[in-house]
């Protein structure tokens, strides 16, 4: 949701708390200190040979390529998420439960992050297998075809992410509000998306913000929206939250991130290709399919998306100012889009006027699991 844009043009000058402003600081801060932290992490593993003992260590226990990448993946994976751990807890937890905006134990906030591990690791896990078989097959021309798969590859899981991923971390459930659920639906069809169902996202067994989605693809295609949005909100302004995430769908705005996401990794992989022929010789990796060049692969991938999140941030802005005016259209009034901004804003904490620097660089204005 774009409540920070909506709650500026809107809702008229409206002054950030220094509460608020204190929340969003500290969240930078730690963002910044996490990516220096990965960043260092990755220098470490190539500067300092690391990267050649894990390789040696993991042939050592299996011949089999794939087996020796699976062990070589295990141990990048056990060391890079140790030192990323203490920054996650501060802003993943801490953070969140310092301010109020928490609504899990320790244990609970353990168990989500062990549930990331497992989904995230089993897909980078075969996100990697397949990269690297590609490239030990086709050591000059992977770099398009493992550019294609991935963007078949996030097609496909934009489709089962609401199936598939979101009942691991939150339990959803058909809304059980039949005029609410026809009220949507209806504005739905009108904005020529079809919708299969409408869904109520236990949000507050973790969380007091409130948030909406969109989400899904084809026959996944779902509206959820929290619990913590059903309760606080109107009829009419759960609607406009609800009209705003349909200019997404209106302004095809699914498509162009795919479109630019794909092109993008096109890019990225042919540079990524460039480079590991150019530098392979000088960090001691055996051609471009010796997986000991991962860090330098996750190295490349890192500093590029470092240099396009202006870019990326500026691009998300407008999208989020597009669908805003759509939303503004498609309701009868403005009132209850004003008002749910209103209280998205308070009840997410958010910033109405960050700095424009700050703005420039961090804010996209898209939240997680928002279409
Ligand atoms: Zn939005």
């Amino acid at each position: 949701m774009s409540n920070e844009t909506t709650g500026m043009g809107i809702g008229g000058r409206v002054e950030d708390s220094a509460r608020v402003k204190r929340y969003h600081r500290s969240g930078r801060i730690l963002g910044v200190a996490g990516y220096l932290v990965d960043l260092a992490l990755l220098l470490i593993l190539l500067f300092a040979g690391w990267t050649v003992a894990l390789r040696n260590l993991a042939w050592h226990y299996s011949a089999r390529s794939w087996l020796a990448l699976l062990i070589y993946l295990g141990l990048f994976g056990i060391i890079t998420r140790a030192a990323g751990l203490p920054l996650d807890f501060l802003r993943g937890f801490w953070l969140e439960q310092r301010y109020g905006l928490c609504n899990l134990t320790l244990a609970g906030w353990v168990k989500d992050q062990l549930k990331g591990l497992a989904v995230g690791g089993t897909l980078a896990a075969l996100a990697v297998e397949f990269l690297y078989a590609v490239i030990r097959r086709w050591p000059q021309g992977w770099w398009i075809l493992c550019a294609i798969a991935f963007i078949g590859f996030f097609v496909l899981l934009a489709n089962l992410a609401p199936v598939l991923i979101f009942p691991i971390f939150f339990k959803v459930k058909p809304l059980e509000n039949p005029t609410l659920t026809e009220r949507l639906l209806e504005l739905s069809r009108r904005a020529g998306t079809r919708v299969r169902g409408v869904f109520e996202w236990k949000l507050s067994e973790k969380s007091k913000k409130a948030n909406a989605a969109l989400m899904g693809l084809g026959n996944t295609r779902r509206i959820i929206l929290s619990d913590t949005l059903l309760e606080q909100f109107q009829d009419e302004e759960v609607e406009a939250v609800l009209a705003h995430e349909l200019g997404h769908h209106v302004h095809r705005h699914i498509f162009q991130s795919i479109a630019l996401q794909g092109a993008a990794t096109l890019v990225g992989f042919y540079l990524i290709h460039r480079t590991l022929d150019w530098l392979n010789p000088r960090f001691g990796f055996q051609g471009a399919a010796d997986f000991a060049n991962l860090p330098l692969l996750a190295l490349i991938v890192t500093v590029l998306s470092l240099i396009l999140l202006p870019a990326v941030n500026a691009y998300s802005r407008a999208m989020e100012r597009q669908a805003d005016t759509y939303a503004l259209r498609a309701i009868p009034s403005r009132a209850p889009f004003i008002s749910s901004m209103e209280k998205l804003a308070e009840l997410n904490l958010a910033e109405r006027q960050p700095h424009p620097w700050i703005e420039f660089v961090f804010h996209s204005h898209a939240q997680k699991f928002t279409a």
